[in-house]
């Protein structure tokens, strides 16, 4: 019998009463290792209800004691950060070491918003009219939800939740269903740390809670991370029942190599960006854009690098990279590795096939490199989130800023140069929300905001850093005067 992994709900674990089920793997084995229940509309009509009471009670908490709850709550994350690691990895699949700079860079956002009491500082203009003052103020929405993708379940959740809740929201997280142990966990910390029962819910589900969460009325905004399909679903149906919406879809990130760019950081870059957490991240490294006869030297210093790199169970130390998360997915990616031959690609290093010995089950794909790709092909244009690397070669600079202006994607870019100017053209010309310049995976810190462009963001805010303070709040303008005289006058007021 497999362990069943709860919701979250009003401070407790909960099995609901759906009877639904999911199963959730060990992608090293390609085992069933757990199960977990999936929602429908009356657990989500329970969550909600538990979150309305709370978010009622949290609106009203002191800006002390929400910073309080949250220096608790990053105090027991940090002490069990190797034991959420562990959590990822048993169910993502990526090695530990990974797992373990996901819940880092999750962290970092707690402590961002651990300074709530300086981020939610209003502005105030005194005498705007004589005896007038002006001021704002940020205000809680209520309910919101988040909806997480699988490929970091526990930093993409604190993207999110930590802001929320530091603005006095109730939050109701909807985790990936095929990763969902660490969510459970995360709301388990943060009650310990003091969090009032309902103020975090974990709900776990498919298709159906988030269908649900996006109708129901007593939910005011949606945080959405995943796949741009599901993200343009998600920003639609939200809107469309009057939902503050944020919805970050996929991507296809471009690395640009200039021909004056250092050759060994270049091709390190390519192997970090390109197979780290097996290419499923949405900063992922897909394309490599050699600009002229960078190519012939660059395909064979990333080839040569790839024949050292060990796949292996995230669980091993020896392991560079992991598993694909699911045998469906793995299946998919293998399937762009087919197109990509049959199109015409130059395949240069193949990942097919491979296992290692005691884990023939597992759901492995080894790192795969494609040369003199081109724009057609379903390799490039699509995205296809696992560790496949595709090369293709343009003339030049001007050429390459063409290529990653014409791709749907905006997520991320990086260009590799020695040229400071170059870097600065590439920068200010890029169609991209996040940029690196020799920094292959430019991820920004919690206190910048993390976003794309084009169909990789449906929405006008970015997560995390200052959107997400203002995402997750109402602003009032007060105008305010105490007069000891007054007069009829039913002209528009002007100052005087
Ligand atoms: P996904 O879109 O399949 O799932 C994301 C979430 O949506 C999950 O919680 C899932 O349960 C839910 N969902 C799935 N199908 C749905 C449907 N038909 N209707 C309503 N909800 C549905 O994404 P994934 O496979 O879990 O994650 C990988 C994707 O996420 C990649 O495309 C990756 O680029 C993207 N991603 C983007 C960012 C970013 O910041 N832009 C970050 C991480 C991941």
């Amino acid at each position: 019998m497999s362990q069943l992994v709860p919701h979250w709900i009003d401070g407790a674990r909960a099995e609901g009463v759906s009877g639904r089920r999911g199963e959730v793997f060990d992608p090293a084995t390609g085992q069933v290792a757990r199960e977990v229940v999936l929602a429908d509309q009356s657990d989500v009509d329970t969550v909600v209800a538990s979150a309305v009471k709370a978010a009622a009670q949290w609106g009203e908490s002191s800006l002390a004691a929400r910073s309080r709850v949250l220096f608790g709550f990053r105090e027991l994350v940090h002490r069990h950060r190797d034991e959420l690691a562990a959590l990822i990895t048993a169910e993502h699949g990526k090695v530990l070491s990974d797992a373990a700079g996901e819940v880092q860079r999750g962290l970092e956002v707690v402590e961002f918003a651990c300074g709530i009491p300086q981020l939610l500082k209003g502005d105030h203009s005194e005498q705007v009219s004589r005896g007038v003052d002006a001021y704002s103020a940020r205000y809680p929405l209520g309910v919101v939800a988040g909806i997480t993708p699988f490929n970091f379940p526990v930093m993409v959740p604190m993207w999110m939740f930590p802001m929320a809740v530091a603005c006095g929201n109730a939050f109701v997280l909807k985790p990936s269903e095929r990763d969902p142990s660490a969510a459970v966990r995360l709301a388990e910390l943060f009650t310990e740390a003091g969090l009032p029962d309902g103020v975090l819910n974990v709900l776990q589900g498919d298709a159906t809670a988030v269908n649900a969460l996006l109708d129901h009325p007593d939910v005011a905004a949606v945080s959405f991370v995943g796949s741009t399909p599901i993200a343009r679903h998600v920003y639609a149906r939200g809107t469309a029942s009057g939902k503050r919406v944020q919805a970050l879809g996929g991507a296809k990130n471009h690395m640009v190599v200039l021909p004056d760019a250092d050759l060994d950081v270049a091709a390190d870059a390519a192997i970090n960006a390109g197979f780290g957490s097996a290419g499923e991240r949405c900063m992922a490294i897909s394309v490599v854009v050699a600009v002229g006869d960078v190519g012939d030297r660059l395909v064979p210093a990333i080839a040569g690098r790839m024949a050292g790199l060990v796949t292996g169970p995230g669980t091993d130390p020896k392991s560079q990279m992991g598993p694909l998360v699911t045998g469906v997915h793995r299946d998919r990616v293998q399937s762009y590795v087919d197109a990509g031959v049959e199109q015409g690609a130059e395949l240069v290093v193949d990942g097919r096939g491979f296992a290692p010995a005691g884990h023939e089950d597992g759901f492995w794909l080894a790192p795969t490199l494609f040369d003199r790709v081109d724009a057609e092909m379903s390799i490039y244009t699509d995205e296809i989130f696992g560790p496949v690397l595709s090369v293709v070669r343009v003339p030049t600079f001007e050429a390459a800023v063409e290529l990653v202006n014409a791709n749907q994607y905006g997520n991320g870019t990086a260009v590799f140069t020695a040229d400071g100017l170059a870097a600065r053209e590439y920068q200010r010309r890029v169609q991209v929300g996040m940029v690196g310049i020799n920094v292959p995976i430019p991820v920004p810190m919690a206190y910048y905001s993390f976003g794309g462009w084009k169909d990789s963001l449906f929405g006008d805010t970015h997560v995390h850093g200052a959107d997400g303070v203002k995402f997750y709040t109402r602003l009032k303008a007060v105008t305010a005067r105490w007069p000891r005289e007054s007069g009829i006058d039913l002209g528009f007021p002007t100052h005087g």
